[in-house]
């Protein structure tokens, strides 16, 4: 019976942190993420697009944009973790603009148990560069703190090479051909024999066009990285699928 006892008292006190743990996104106390922003901003009933992580329909493989040859070609695959939207989108926003970095320890274990159920295990996890100039302005990239969560979490290897030696002005209003353009020369592997031969995993915050993803990838791939799987925490969704999701 004291047994008894002493097991209920450990079960009560575990669901009672569980319980207390305020949702990251809301602020409900009903778990890291609560099952209302699992829904609105993770959307697991629905697929990722294989060539831009875009959220698609769980039966389809392709959005329409990569359907018709629009998407990146560098890449072996791209996944994203939600929807930059609402909850995510503002946590994202948070950490880049008003300087939060240490949030991201908040989703360091539900994303990399997700990343890790949607990619290949690779050889290690390479951040997409920041250009110097943005670097002393923020202070920080946080493509390479997503990298660190990943390899504190999952024990993936950190490797390095790759650098942004252009500075491009802000994408967000430019097509996806625009952004490629942009892009052109802005990346550069300073120790190709760093990754050559390797599969990595190439993490950044966002992807919307996959623009910038497919520029590092190119230039990977001339240095000759051998898989390549895109790792975002968000991505854009179909367009036909935003009338279901309002
Ligand atoms: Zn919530
Ligand atoms: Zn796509």
């Amino acid at each position: 019976m004291r047994d008894l006892g002493i097991e209920a008292a450990k079960i009560t006190r575990a669901l009672w942190y569980v319980d207390k743990q305020a949702c990251i996104f809301c602020g409900e106390e009903q778990g890291v993420i609560c099952p209302a922003c699992t829904t609105e901003y993770l959307h697991p009933e629905l697929g990722r697009c294989r060539g831009c992580g875009k959220l698609i329909l769980s039966e389809k493989i392709h959005c329409l944009d990569c359907e018709a040859g629009k998407g990146p070609k560098h890449l072996d695959q791209i996944t994203a973790w939600g929807h930059y939207a609402g909850g995510l989108k503002e946590f994202i926003q948070e950490i880049k603009f008003k300087a939060h970095p240490r949030r991201l320890m908040e989703i360091a274990r539900p994303f990399s148990d997700w990343a890790i159920s949607q990619l290949p295990v690779v050889d290690g996890v390479v951040a997409v560069p920041m250009h110097a100039s943005r670097m002393a302005e923020r202070g920080f990239n946080q493509a390479e703190v997503i990298s660190s969560v990943l390899h504190w979490q999952l024990g993936l290897p950190i490797l390095c090479g790759v650098e942004r030696i252009a500075s491009t002005s802000s994408q967000v209003s430019l097509s996806r051909q625009e952004r490629l353009h942009n892009l052109k020369g802005a990346f550069e592997v300073q120790q190709p024999e760093k990754i050559k031969g390797r599969s990595i995993w190439l993490v950044d915050d966002v992807t919307t066009t996959g623009a910038t993803l497919e520029a590092v990838a190119e230039t990977l791939r001339e240095s000759g990285v051998q898989a390549i799987y895109g790792l975002c925490l968000a991505a854009g969704l179909e367009k036909k699928l935003v009338p279901l999701c309002d």
